[in-house]
């Protein structure tokens, strides 16, 4: 790792009821009061407002699982980023795999997310990453370059700051399967040349690349201290506070490394 600070985000998907999603955010809370890592959590829509107020002070970053990319007007049940940012929400997810592959949404549409998210001054996460069957066709590295190509159409160096890439191998998603380090590794440095080719080095070794798929508290360390995985975006780890925590404090101190 290097001096960009490690960012680790939970997306708790579709779980939690009210009172669980409020005691888990008080436990993040707790996590988040001395940790060095930025720390971030996606709750459900229904959720951002509770789980906000368990948070007041703790500095953690409320964060949304979608967005719609218009400002306003007849998109039934569609949220925009003005009415997400009004609920203090400063992050939003774009592109996670099960958007793309239960749901059907393509680059286009993740890219007006990721625009949006970004014109709306809030931080877009934008996930990338291959399915099993591209990987074992040895496509890995032309399906994250043409995701973050995609994804990032139009986004200026400037707005980039305000972008945090996951790398989410879609077959580790939930599969208790984890890529090794070394693997995660390879791509994101290949996802920074990218970046790279794109906005130039300067830009390319700022931007935080976070790595996804059953990171775990055992895990967690190991694939953290490689250069160029600057954090995590965590599902199924992240609906236990205690095993959050492990792994933020797992990418606090493998920043130190
Ligand atoms: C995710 O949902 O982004 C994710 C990485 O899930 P899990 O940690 O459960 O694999």
């Amino acid at each position: 790792m290097t001096d960009r600070r490690p960012f680790v985000g939970g997306n708790w998907k579709m779980n939690t009821d009210r009172a669980g999603a409020e005691a888990l955010a008080r436990g993040v809370a707790e996590i988040a009061r001395d940790a060095s890592a930025e720390v971030a959590v996606f709750p459900p829509f229904p959720y951002l407002l509770p789980v906000g107020e368990a948070l007041a002070g703790a500095g953690v970053i409320l964060g949304a699982q979608d967005v719609y990319h218009q400002p306003d007007g007849a998109f039934t049940g569609e949220v925009s980023v003005a009415m997400l940012g009004d609920c203090g929400v400063r992050a939003v997810l774009a592109g996670h795999s099960e958007r793309r592959h239960v749901i059907g949404e393509d680059d286009r549409t993740i890219n007006k997310k990721v625009l949006a998210t970004l014109a709306g001054g809030l931080i877009s996460v934008l996930c990338v990453g291959e399915t099993l069957e591209q990987r074992e066709a040895g496509r890995t590295d032309e399906v994250n370059d043409r995701q973050t190509r995609l994804g990032l159409a139009g986004v200026s160096e400037l707005d980039l700051a305000r972008v945090v890439i996951a790398y989410e191998p879609v077959w580790a998603i939930g599969t208790g399967r984890t890529a090794t380090p070394e693997d995660a590794q390879d791509a994101h440095v290949k996802i920074r040349g990218v970046i790279s080719q794109l906005y130039g080095d300067r830009a390319a070794g700022s931007v935080r690349i976070i790595y996804g798929g059953s990171m775990k508290p055992d895990n967690a360390e190991a694939l953290m201290a490689q250069p160029d995985i600057d954090g995590g975006l965590i599902g199924g780890a992240s609906l236990k506070a205690a095993d959050f925590g492990a792994i933020v404090r797992a990418g606090a101190s493998a920043a130190r490394a």
